[in-house]
């Protein structure tokens, strides 16, 4: 008898036809009726809404989003574990409407203090990242109440529908990072101000979006395009994380805490306090005698603290990073065939100018930048296949550079 040829029992093609045959119990899949079927199946799924959006969301368990944030952010041990759990309950509750059950779990939206810098804003990118939702970025500063010049809390939905491709549904389980919180507390030194423009009102405003409503947003954001159609988002299960570098909020810890000392004998001994890092020792009321009004720090309810960058992170920010600076640039030369390498003494004089300049890890990307830019140049028309940067290369160059801009700024 001659050897059967086995075949797709779906399209009929035979298996020298097709680059993959797959068999079941009594019946082969090729590669292509593969692809189409998972093609078919994604298009159910965008069609029939929340539970499978759901399902989309790879939920790991506080432990695992602690590893994966560990993979990119170096240090902020407590706001890596505080936010992983704030993540993992926000979804855990997101599971839980779908289930109707009676104890409703409340929002974890988020809040971190900490200079500029620190890495709040990659906290949120990397946790969104994680979670395979959107994210939107806004600029607190930016936000006015409606009528006044400035941007539209609702500006802040528009962003997070971009983001999620004017996918309503997705848009609705995203994440919205929002910076410099700090700069619309209300100014309480300013008591003569009868309408607080840019600080209480905006708080207000803000509000009504943590507190969880369904709002008209503009789709192209603005007031520029008015006669566009409204899109409605409900903002129930936006993950809210906010940040703000607080700046002066240390002497209202200070003060505080010193007040505790004095009041209660038990309390915590105002001499093992790390007076280098009082953010570590923020409460809500020191948000609120910084200037934000108490219902919006009530819809942040959970609150962590960035400690400030040293020698020692700054250098391990360089490298260990998954998408570390060092890494990044070797991948850009090794793409000309350049074989790039930079000294630990080169590495240590990029973090002192670093923090000489008081730039902390946002200032290592221009220094590099600085340092290397000639090379980025010159190499790849070039037939020198190797850098190696010296602690030397990188203050000759650094030196040109900032030679060059103080002369072009003269
Ligand atoms: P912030 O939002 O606190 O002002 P960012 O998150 O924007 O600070 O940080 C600026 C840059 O510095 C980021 O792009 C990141 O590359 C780097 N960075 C800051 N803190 C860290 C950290 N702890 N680990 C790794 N990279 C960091």
């Amino acid at each position: 008898m001659a050897k059967e040829v086995l075949e797709c029992s779906f399209c009929g093609r035979k298996k020298p036809e097709t680059s993959l045959l797959i068999a079941g119990i009594d019946a082969h899949i090729c590669d292509k009726c593969i692809e189409q079927a998972h093609g078919i199946v994604l298009e159910e799924l965008k069609q029939s809404g929340k539970t499978e959006l759901l399902s989309d969301l790879v939920l790991l368990k506080p432990k695992e989003i602690k590893s994966f944030l560990d993979q990119y952010i170096i240090g902020q041990d407590q706001t890596k574990k505080v936010m992983s759990v704030a993540v993992y309950n926000h979804y855990k509750r997101l599971m839980q409407i779908q289930s109707d059950d009676e104890v409703e779990i409340e929002k974890s939206n988020i809040i971190m203090v900490g200079q500029t810098g620190t890495g709040k804003t990659l906290v949120a990118k990397t946790i969104a990242k994680m979670l395979n939702v959107p994210l939107a970025i806004v600029d607190a500063t930016v936000l006015t109440e409606a009528g006044y010049v400035g941007e539209d809390v609702e500006s802040i939905l528009t962003r997070l529908l971009q983001a999620a491709d004017y996918d309503v549904d997705r848009a609705q389980r995203g994440i919205v990072f929002i910076d410099e919180i700090d700069k619309i507390a209300r100014k309480s030194d300013n008591p003569s101000i009868t309408r607080d423009v840019s600080g209480e009102g905006v708080q207000q405003a803000l509000l009504k979006l943590l507190e969880g409503t369904v709002v008209n947003v503009p789709p192209k954001g603005g007031r520029k395009h008015p006669d566009q159609k409204f899109v409605e988002v409900n903002t129930q299960d936006i993950l809210f994380i906010a940040g703000g570098a607080f700046d002066g909020i240390e002497k209202i810890i200070s003060k505080r805490l010193n007040r505790q000392a004095v009041g209660y004998s038990t309390s915590k001994d105002i001499s093992v306090i790390d007076k280098d890092n009082l953010l570590q020792y923020v409460i809500p009321k020191d948000l609120k005698d910084f200037g934000l009004i108490p219902e919006i720090i009530g819809r942040l309810p959970v609150l962590s603290y960035m400690n400030p960058l040293d020698a020692e992170t700054l250098r391990a920010i360089l490298t260990e990073p998954k998408n570390a600076l060092v890494k990044q640039y070797k991948k850009l030369f090794e793409m000309d065939e350049v074989d790039f390498s930079i000294q630990e003494e080169a590495l240590q004089f990029i973090v002192e100018k670093a923090l000489e300049y008081k730039l902390g890890a946002r200032g290592l990307r221009s220094l590099c930048e600085a340092i290397l830019t000639d090379a980025m140049f010159d190499l790849p028309s070039s037939s020198e296949k190797e850098l190696n940067v010296t602690k030397e290369f990188a203050e000759h160059s650094l030196n040109k550079n900032l030679l060059q801009r103080l002369k072009t700024a003269s």
